[in-house]
């Protein structure tokens, strides 16, 4: 289905109404402005051959309560409640492929630091999905550097939390990377083993093992990681969840970034160092093409993770 033509002509979900793009705004003195008590989901709607379908829409909106609830935020609505404003904003907006942005926020007017009292809103954003690392990123693979910006330490801000406040160190690691010309950096958590992406979790294959830092690490807990593991152990292959040395990336057989914007994307250098023979691996691409193939309704769901979006009746329009 076509998606509207410009930003303005869509609609955004602001505590359960539809209101136009151009009125969902919120004022300067907001809480979230000034101290970043924002807590957001980034999902994605694929097109299957039956229509629209979420890519596990339940587990985005679980991830979604949690970080309220560790952050105190009052939340409202259930899990089925999120889960039912994601596919009302998809229908709403005519669209079978885009991101979705469920967003919560403290936009009560306060230079008071504690948030606890603090009113909050939530929306559900939609966005055209777009190729996140850059065209043909997918097929080609990517060069990425070893961050000189480190994930929070554990006991700093709470990473399990999908919390704008911990984008500022991937803000400075993406910029970084840009300057050097690289599509993306890797941050190492605060003890110097490897965490994760500016917005993506990795793994890393040796001798037809899959490696992937551990929660420990200071990662955010990727649902698109979880679908790989569970697709591995689909799969009949073997993964382990474990901490990695830096080194271990410049060693490694194979290296794919997996999230939601960047789906499974080969890494095909680290520091400038050559990951095995510099081009996408066999088992990156194994991995890319079963969860390609879920998400567009290509391969059975086994899993159930499609919530599927009921079209707008096109008759009598
Ligand atoms: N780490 C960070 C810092 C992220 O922003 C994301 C994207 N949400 C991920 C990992 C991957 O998570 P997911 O697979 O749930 O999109």
């Amino acid at each position: 289905m076509a998606p509207k033509s410009s930003n303005s002509e869509m609609k955004i979900w602001r505590d359960g109404q539809m209101v136009n793009w151009d009125d969902a705004n919120i004022h300067v003195l907001s809480h979230v402005v000034h101290y970043g008590s924002s807590v957001f989901e980034g999902v994605r709607s694929y097109e299957t051959p039956s229509g629209g379908a979420i890519f596990r829409a339940r587990e985005h909106m679980r991830r979604l309560l949690d970080s309220c609830r560790i952050y105190r935020m009052p939340f409202r609505y259930s899990l089925d409640d999120m889960v039912q404003a994601m596919v009302d904003t998809v229908a709403a907006n005519e669209m079978t492929d885009c991101y979705i942005r469920p967003l919560v926020i403290r936009t009560g007017q306060s230079l008071g630091v504690g948030g606890k009292d603090i009113p909050i809103e939530t929306f559900v954003i939609p966005w055209k999905a777009g190729a996140y690392l850059g065209h043909g990123a997918d097929a080609k693979g990517v060069d990425a550097r070893i961050s000189s910006w480190r994930r929070p330490a554990p006991d700093t801000t709470p990473t399990l939390a999908k919390a704008g406040g911990n984008y500022l160190s991937s803000q400075l690691t993406k910029m970084e990377a840009g300057v050097d010309d690289y599509a993306e950096g890797i941050m190492l958590d605060s003890f110097g083993f490897v965490s994760e992406g500016s917005g993506m979790n990795l793994f890393a294959v040796r001798d037809g093992i899959l490696f992937t830092p551990p929660l420990s690490a200071s990662i955010l807990q990727g649902i698109t990681r979880d679908s790989v593991l569970v697709m591995a152990r689909d799969l009949g292959i073997e993964a382990r969840e474990q901490v990695l040395l830096r080194e271990f990336l410049y060693t490694a057989d194979e290296l794919f970034f997996c999230g939601t914007a960047v789906e499974i994307t080969p890494v095909i250098s680290v520091d400038r160092i050559a990951v095995g023979d510099g081009k996408p691996g066999p088992l990156t691409l194994r991995i890319q093409r079963e969860f390609l193939g879920i998400a567009r309704g290509k391969i059975k769901d086994r899993h159930n993770w499609l919530t599927p979006v009921p079209q707008p009746a096109l008759v009598g329009r």
